[in-house]
């Protein structure tokens, strides 16, 4: 196996690496007691003092082990933490822009100070990725204090909003942490030296920053370094949905009632047939025959028919494929998307290309209208525009080939702190799901009685209140965290290791809070905790139990690491039954085989090596497929990609104020030469006529009489004409610029070029959509479909840059102060002509709005759910121009 050869060589290189780094680590505490010797104001000096020795040319390597000495220094001060010399180790891998592997518990918030430190003495501000809203608070609400005493700022995005750390308001009577934080614009928040924050409020920043139309209304500096906790959540899970900005379109929620009623009339038996692993579906020709009988048509996959194809699908797929609480939750009215690996609800995100509203249909909730894409990246793609990345997390190193492949990240595997005390016991495997259920829930009951503290993970909200259900009969008390209310669950699990307490969670619930033995400290007297935390630590620490193998040995990983952390005591376990996912699509006949000729019953586990070596087997098979399918999606999301950095620039340079008069004139000319080539090319003066010419280049500008005379073009060369028209464009030009004032000229050119980019772009995005979902067609031909795709969507990118050209070119005369025709009715001073001209433009503009506000509906800053979703009408338009949507964008 590929995966597993290059996890053996990064196994023999990291001991080799991190042994590199420890004289970085000793450097550090060789600072340590001159450092510990400054007062609070001459550490705080340093700052400047590295900053000012940045400024001379040293670099952050060389200023490496003083700055994090100074680090550790003010978090010993600020908030009794003085960082471990791994926790050092951990900070140099985060520097060089790596992954740091480090285990649950080691810490990973206090490293990230010294690699933010280090990094913000450069001006360019620091990004840290948290996994939600309520860790981004926490996080920079606590770390906040330690880059406050070193002089530097620090700030929390938001959902709605965002927070900054200040802690000089006054607070009485002790405020608790979260008080420093006090709401800021978001604008200030990015100015910060430091910005904590999720995934989804920076991609969706970056996007909204270039949909602006002007350049102060940006809110993000230029990308320079972030560092991603839990990055194999954010880079690898989360990767597989890319942001998106969209807003309804033209399509009728009936036509999906309309189809999710149908579909239930096709047989299983004959009609389709399911492909589980691909998530796909397609009809059998008995299925087309019913369909068109169904529809009274002709020809399902006639031309004409090529939409109600994909009704059909989706409203299958809805049916057969997607399953309610396991792929998808109903909540207030909605269909929200569960994350498949982690169990966590994403609010906000559809599935594209209709399926999200064939789910509506299905569970008879209102259908929202097809939306279309304003703008969209892949998290992979965003955090590629950073100058430099680095990543966090306790479970990298399975990944560690995705890691490089993809983000050309190293994986370093940091040590711990404290020797790991944790043992984890071998599989159970029962023959049916029943049996497992049983003896999970008689576990949980003996190690609750004993008053051993238990952690129970599932694989999806159902199945943790399948388990819930058992427990209460047995009257065992016990918590559910499903990931949904990311603050309430964090202070429950921060229970989790009182004596007895039962946890049931999904993979991602309470993720980022740490179980401490005995619960938490602060919640009780010291006295009453030391008893509770030696009375769990005597009854075996932590247990943990997972009740299902997932599909990617990471997430068990991470499970598995809630359990014994900083050498505590701890144990772990996983219950299987060959009824599970895991089992039944990829390691099932082998096994059962196994346990059938062993002849046991359902309530007796087998317990054996070789079998859990097949479901390990299993998982990298697994592991590899969805490696492949991220790949792909990169692969394909890497075409846009470039289009986009090319369309963002140029939006970039009209914003920034380039000199976009050549460009246009530019524009100008080839349009003209084109339009010229495309009459005159190769024929003889006897055989052309110049009318239809001339009046296409009139629609382009005003041409005086003499100018639009054929007589005088029989004669001339191609070559003669496109100079002759090239002149009186420019011509034309230089008049209108005088009349108008250069000022103003200026205005109507970034006008017009910034709405032309804008309606062209989005429509360039949802045709290379449609293109992405048409192009598995060509697979069939024995075509490579990428290769395919890249030819194609280069041609439509050609196309979409001749269009913008053209649209470009044919409005900019056209805003004219006077009536359009013979140019030169001047005699007025400019003075006079100004006013008029302006409202006109401002006409124009609004015209070209409204053109717009069919396509750019409803894109969000009120939309600030992960996904994009909807503006209000009297809340601020996203496009930046502070006034309310209905009287803009929405108008
Ligand atoms: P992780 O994210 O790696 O699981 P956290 O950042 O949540 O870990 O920290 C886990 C716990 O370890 C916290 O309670 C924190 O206070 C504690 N901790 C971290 N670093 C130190 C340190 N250097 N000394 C003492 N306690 C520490």
């Amino acid at each position: 196996m590929v995966i597993k050869g290059i996890a053996k060589i990064l196994g023999g290189s990291n001991e080799r690496v991190v042994k590199r780094l420890s004289p970085m680590a000793e450097a550090v505490n060789d600072l340590e007691a001159e450092t510990a010797a400054l007062d609070d104001a001459s550490l705080r000096a340093r700052t400047d003092e590295f900053r000012s020795r940045l400024d001379r040319g040293e670099t952050p390597d060389d200023l490496l082990p003083e700055a994090f000495a100074v680090v550790r220094e003010a978090a010993r001060r600020a908030i009794g933490l003085r960082h471990f010399d791994v926790q050092i180790v951990g900070g140099v891998v985060l520097h060089q822009g790596k992954i740091a592997e480090m285990k649950t518990g080691e810490g990973k918030t206090l490293v990230a100070t010294l690699a933010a430190y280090l990094n913000a003495l450069e001006d360019g501000g620091v990004h840290v990725v948290t996994v939600n809203d309520y860790l981004a608070r926490r996080d920079a609400a606590w770390m906040g204090a330690v880059y406050h005493l070193l002089g530097m700022t620090t700030t929390a995005l938001q959902n709605q909003g965002a927070l900054a750390y200040r802690p000089d308001r006054e607070h009485d009577n002790g405020a608790a942490p979260a008080e420093v934080m006090t709401p800021c614009s978001r604008q200030e928040a990015y100015r910060a030296d430091i910005t904590y924050g999720t995934n989804a409020e920076f991609g969706f920043d970056y996007l909204r920053d270039n949909m602006v139309a002007e350049l102060d209304k940006r809110v993000q500096r230029p990308l320079s370094y972030a560092i991603v906790d839990e990055v194999d959540n954010i880079l690898i899970d989360e990767a597989r949905t890319p942001l998106i900005i969209s807003g309804p379109a033209q399509d009728s929620p009936s036509d999906y009632q309309k189809f999710s009623r149908l579909v239930p009339q096709l047989s299983a038996e004959t009609d389709f047939t399911v492909d589980e692993k691909h998530r796909a579906v397609s009809l059998s020709a008995e299925g087309i025959d019913r369909m068109e009988r169904l529809l009274r048509i002709k020809d399902l996959y006639g031309e004409d028919n090529l939409r109600t194809v994909a009704f059909v699908e989706n409203a299958l797929k809805a049916r057969v494929l997607f399953e309610r609480d396991r792929d998808y939750v109903v909540k207030d009215g909605e269909v929200v998307i569960v994350d498949e690996f982690t169990g966590r609800l994403m609010p906000g995100r559809r599935y594209s290309e209709g399926l999200h509203q064939a789910l509506e249909a299905k569970e008879g909730l209102r259908v929202q209208r097809e939306s279309i894409t304003y703008a969209t990246i892949t998290l992979q793609n965003y955090f590629r525009l950073y100058g430099k990345l680095s990543g966090m997390t306790g479970t990298a190193a399975t990944e560690a080939e995705e890691f490089w492949k993809i983000y050309k990240l190293d994986v370093v595997v940091i040590p711990s702190n404290r020797v790991n005390a944790r043992t984890d016991a071998g599989d159970l495997i029962y023959s049916t799901e029943q049996g497992k259920w049983r003896a999970v829930a008689d576990e949980i009951e003996d190690r609750h009685t004993a008053g051993q503290p238990v952690l129970v993970g599932t694989v999806d909200i159902a199945k943790s209140e399948h388990l819930s259900e058992m427990l209460k009969r047995r009257r065992v008390r016990h918590e559910v965290l499903n990931a949904k209310h990311h603050e309430r669950e964090a202070q429950i699990v921060a229970e989790a290791g009182r004596p007895g307490a039962v946890t049931v969670a999904t993979n991602m619930a309470g993720r980022g809070t740490d179980i401490i033995l005995g619960g938490s400290p602060d919640s009780r007297s010291e006295s009453e905790w030391r008893r509770d935390h030696d009375r769990v630590v005597d009854a075996g620490g932590l247990h943990v139990i997972g009740t299902e193998r997932h599909e990617a040995r990471r997430i068990d990983n991470q499970l598995r690491g809630r359990s014994a952390r900083q050498g505590d005591p701890g144990s772990t376990r996983f219950y299987v039954s060959l009824e599970d996912d895991l089992m039944r699509r990829f390691a099932g006949d082998r096994i059962k085989s196994i346990m059938t000729w062993t002849g046991i019953d359902e309530d007796t586990p087998l317990e054996n090596k070789m079998i859990t070596k097949t479901i390990e087997n299993a998982q990298v098979k697994v592991e590899a497929h969805h490696f492949d399918t991220r790949k792909h999606l990169v692969d394909y999301d890497d075409v846009v990609n470039t289009h986009r950095e090319v369309i963002y620039e140029e939006r970039d340079k009209v914003l920034r104020g380039a000199d976009i008069r050549a460009n246009i004139l530019q524009m100008v000319e080839t349009e003209i030469g084109q339009i010229v080539g495309s009459h005159v090319g190769g024929l003889s003066p006897q055989e052309w006529d110049p009318e239809p010419m001339i009046k296409e280049i009139a629609a382009i500008f005003p041409l005086e009489p003499r100018e639009a005379d054929a007589d005088g073009l029989y004669r001339a060369s191609a070559e003669e004409i496109e100079r002759r028209f090239v002149d009186i464009a420019g011509r034309t030009y230089e008049r209108r610029e005088a009349e108008l004032t250069p000022e103003l000229m200026r205005i109507i050119e970034r006008h017009v070029m910034l709405r032309v980019i804008d309606m062209n772009w989005v429509q360039h995005l949802t045709s290379i959509e449609h293109l992405r979902q048409g192009i598995g067609l060509y697979a069939y031909g024995q075509r490579d479909p990428l290769v395919m795709y890249k030819k194609e969507a280069r041609d439509q990118f050609d196309d979409l840059l001749a269009k913008i050209r053209h649209d470009v070119v044919h409005a900019i005369y056209h805003m004219a102060p006077v009536p359009a025709g013979p140019a030169g009715r001047s005699g007025a001073t400019n003075g006079a002509q100004a006013a008029p001209a302006r409202l006109k433009a401002a006409r124009a503009a609004r015209e070209s709005k409204s053109v717009m506000a069919g396509v750019v509906g409803d894109h969000g800053r009120g939309a600030r759910g992960s996904g994009g979703g909807k503006v209000g009408r009297n809340q601020r338009c996203p496009c930046g121009s502070g006034k309310k949507y209905k009287r803009c964008h929405g108008a």
